[in-house]
């Protein structure tokens, strides 16, 4: 489980390894996002707050990455907010995102970015529920539901 003091430290000095890395050009990422999808993933923008795609959201399954189709979050993490963005309180797995120190918009706060092409998802904060006290605050357009039949 990873709490804020292990993000602090991922940010700060080493990410997780990813499991694989796709790269692409800033042409063939335009080409293959839609246009809503390419500038939050890319250029960093903040999609609006509650009317997205999954603020609201609660089936089960998986969210994968709108950029490479990686594993990000599992549904079953997903939480209830109130922020107007999907919420989810750890990652699927250790090494699925990487952090940076984001201090744009007169704020400091963490980025979350996808650990495999480095699109940019969203934020994690230190408020979210026990027992990690972290919440990951995602873009609904940097992710993709699915549902998963056992
Ligand atoms: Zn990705």
């Amino acid at each position: 489980m990873l709490r804020w003091k292990d993000i602090i430290y991922y940010a700060k000095y080493s990410n997780p390894e990813p499991a694989r890395r796709v790269e692409k050009t800033e042409e063939e990422w335009r080409q293959l996002l839609k246009p809503l999808q390419y500038l939050i993933l890319r250029k960093k923008e903040t999609e609006p707050p509650y009317r997205n795609a999954y603020c609201r959201s609660y089936e089960p399954g998986q969210y994968t990455c709108a950029g490479c189709g990686s594993l990000l979050f599992h549904a079953s993490e997903k939480y209830h907010a109130i922020s107007g963005w999907p919420s989810f309180t750890q990652p699927a797995t250790k090494g699925a995102v990487k952090y940076a120190f984001d201090n744009s918009h007169h704020m400091e706060r963490i980025e979350v970015r996808c650990n495999v092409c480095d699109g940019h998802l969203g934020h994690v904060f230190p408020d979210g529920p026990e027992p990690a006290g972290v919440r990951y605050c995602i873009n609904s357009e940097s992710l993709i539901h699915k549902s998963i039949k056992s």
